[in-house]
């Protein structure tokens, strides 16, 4: 990828239907880059509707992701675990034939371990999917999200650590890092952030990012729901500053309610950055 393209997660707003194949027309007609498909309820495409989506993105020039759906917990029960295998599996294998360029994940709780137990639990389950992967000639990367919520597994360096099983790789979800705590909200901070990604990852890790953004609402427990950007505390002038200090490429999915008016936003933003 030779850019930072913006897109939606999921079809925009004003989209005419509601389905994957209107929302790559829509997101192309906007001037955007990218959209992610979102199996956050559960990975309801068929594969024939997959080569579609594959062949109008390519045709329109339309860089996909795909958002697992939100019900996985690698650090829970048994049946918990292979039920989560399952759906990561099934979106990877959907994601594969739409030729999408990752699979994002909620890779789950802390719940009564400590971090480091979850850590360690998380890393085997998913070192046992991507050798299943294999088996199945599926290449398409895993990327583990870094989330809202101190419950929930994904800090920056859970999800930088995460990196050593093969095949996965970070979604730096900005708006959530800010939601814990209420920091990550400056130049400063974003660039550390950076600075981290490319101490672990190398210069790939910049030059192949995958990144969330939206207008965020939080509590002392972290995340509490997305906003518009305008109607929220995160200081997205300056991460989009340090977008373009850093040059990073990949793509930007704005995650907020009003999904392509705050992409084009971002958008624009960067662009006067650049320019
Ligand atoms: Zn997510």
């Amino acid at each position: 990828m030779e850019r930072l393209l913006f897109g939606t997660a999921g079809t925009p707003v004003s989209s005419i239907g509601t389905d994957s194949l209107s929302g790559i027309r829509r997101v192309h007609e906007l001037g955007l880059g990218c959209m992610e498909l979102e199996f956050v309820r559960g990975v309801k495409m068929g594969e024939e509707t997959a080569r579609k989506v594959s062949f109008l993105a390519g045709k329109l020039d339309i860089k996909l992701s795909v958002h697992a759906p939100y019900y996985i917990n690698l650090n829970g029960d048994d049946e918990t675990r292979l039920k989560s295998r399952e759906r990561i599996l099934n979106s990877a294998r959907i994601g594969q034939i739409s030729s999408a360029k990752c699979v994002v994940v909620h890779a789950g709780f802390i719940q009564k371990d400590s971090r480091l137990d979850a850590f360690e639990k998380i890393k085997q389950e998913l070192t046992c999917i991507r050798e299943q992967m294999r088996g199945e000639g599926l290449n398409i990367a895993l990327r583990i999200e870094t989330m809202g919520r101190n419950s929930q597994f994904g800090s920056l360096d859970e999800v930088l650590g995460i990196t050593e099983v093969e095949g996965i790789l970070p979604c730096i979800d900005f708006s959530h890092l800010h939601a814990v705590g209420g920091k990550n909200n400056s130049h400063e901070e974003f660039a550390d952030i950076l600075n981290k990604i490319e101490n672990k990852l190398g210069r790939d890790g910049l030059d192949d990012m995958h990144i969330h953004v939206s207008g965020i609402e939080y509590s002392p427990k972290g995340e509490k729901n997305h906003l518009e950007l305008e109607k929220s505390d995160f200081n997205f002038q300056e991460l989009i500053e340090a977008f373009s200090d850093f040059g990073i490429q990949g793509m930007v999915i704005c995650e907020s309610p009003n999904l392509e008016v705050d992409a084009l936003k971002l958008k624009e933003e960067y662009e006067k950055c650049i320019s």
